[in-house]
């Protein structure tokens, strides 16, 4: 067996996976122990399968403490379906939902949720590039709305909520793509958070969605059956072939946080890592953190140079030195270092001597 050398990747998703779970994968891949057959034959139906679900929905539950009265589901479609279906299941005629515009990612889900219904932007960073996040005394909350959506962690821009935004008794609902599982989450203060799987907890094809059972009750019957969450519930994420693979995948992901000690213990990490490369960065003004500092994401480190040129530059030569995917996203530029759980504590170090060295010979 040939073992190529892996590079660093700081890609915003799909993005690193624990090297531990690839092998794990690579081993089981061909027959699964006990099962005889790969995961990727194996049928949805079959007692192999509801094992590998059961465990994945455990895992979850264990991990982030789901109460009893929130259902797990995995579901298909990404996060970007969820801004389809959270208005749909959630956001009844005559009823207002309010949406924190905090990030590319909260606009793209405003404009889903005002085709189908009453949309309150109840406040917006957008005239400031989302460079921070709305403080709370900023936020015009609709009193009895459906639900208030906010975005946890804004992947493109490299913001991050510290804590909770206030919103009375209304239903909190998150979209926590890019920083689910990076940290503890109280899941007791939201009613309903959702999470592509392949920034920080799998490969792409699987989406979680942790929802409260007085929510799950609000889908109409009129719905289509793969857009309702109650159709989803009752039918324990199996109304239709699920992703199998990725359910596997996601489930092997969080066994491994298990035992790393859960989600305590990666944040240690987590705010270890993001504060090596947040030092670097406001060492000597050579590089600029586009995030307003307060609210800086431990996820998605964006940084500028002082001209387009140089930043090309910098993509081209770190990108040489393996360390790949520094490119920010298209919409803002700049960089971008993407540093999910998975991502090792080595990569950073050699990130930071790269930068170092790209100061020293063109600074
Ligand atoms: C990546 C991302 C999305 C879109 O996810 P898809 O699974 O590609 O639909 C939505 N919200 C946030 C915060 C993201 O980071």
């Amino acid at each position: 067996m040939t073992i190529t050398r892996r590079i660093h990747n700081f890609a915003a998703g799909p993005a690193v996976l624990p090297v531990q779970v690839l092998e794990e994968i690579q081993r089981d891949l061909v027959s699964l122990p006990g099962v005889g057959m790969s995961i990727l034959e194996v049928s949805h139906r079959s007692a192999a399968f509801e094992k590998v679900l059961a465990e994945a929905e455990q895992s979850i539950r264990t991990l982030a403490d789901v109460p009893s009265n929130y259902k797990v589901l995995f579901l298909q479609g990404g996060a970007s379906l969820q801004f389809s279906m959270v208005p749909m299941n959630l956001l009844g005629a005559g009823a207002t939902a309010d949406y924190i515009d905090c990030g590319s990612w909260a606009d793209k889900a405003i404009k889903e949720a005002k085709k189908v219904g009453a949309v309150n932007v109840a406040a917006s960073t957008n005239g400031e590039n989302y460079s921070r996040l709305p403080r709370q005394e900023e936020l015009k909350l609709t009193p009895g709305a459906a639900y208030v959506h906010m975005t946890s962690n804004n992947t493109i821009e490299g913001t991050e909520y510290k804590t909770l935004p206030a919103v009375g008794d209304a239903p909190l609902v998150s979209d926590t793509s890019s920083d689910m599982f990076s940290k503890p989450i109280d899941v007791r203060r939201h009613a309903l958070i959702y999470a592509g799987a392949q920034k920080n907890m799998g490969p792409a094809g699987v989406t979680v969605v942790i929802v409260r059972e007085d929510l799950v009750a609000r889908s109409q019957k009129s719905l289509p059956a793969m857009l309702s969450y109650a159709v989803h519930a009752e039918n324990g994420s199996l109304y239709n072939t699920p992703p199998a693979f990725a359910v596997y995948a996601l489930g092997l992901v969080m066994t491994w946080l298990i035992r790393l000690g859960g989600l305590p213990a990666i944040a240690k990490v987590n705010e270890r890592k993001a504060a090596k490369l947040y030092a670097e960065i406001d060492r000597t003004g050579f590089y600029r953190g586009t995030a307003n500092n307060n609210d800086r994401s431990l996820m998605n480190v964006t940084f500028r140079l002082a001209t387009e040129d140089l930043e090309k530059q910098f993509v081209k030569e770190s990108t040489a030195a393996g360390l790949d995917g520094l490119k920010g996203h298209r919409s803002v530029g700049g960089m971008r270092a993407s540093i999910y759980n998975a991502f090792p504590e080595e990569g950073i170090d050699e990130l930071v001597s790269f930068m170092r060295e790209f100061e020293r010979t063109h600074g």
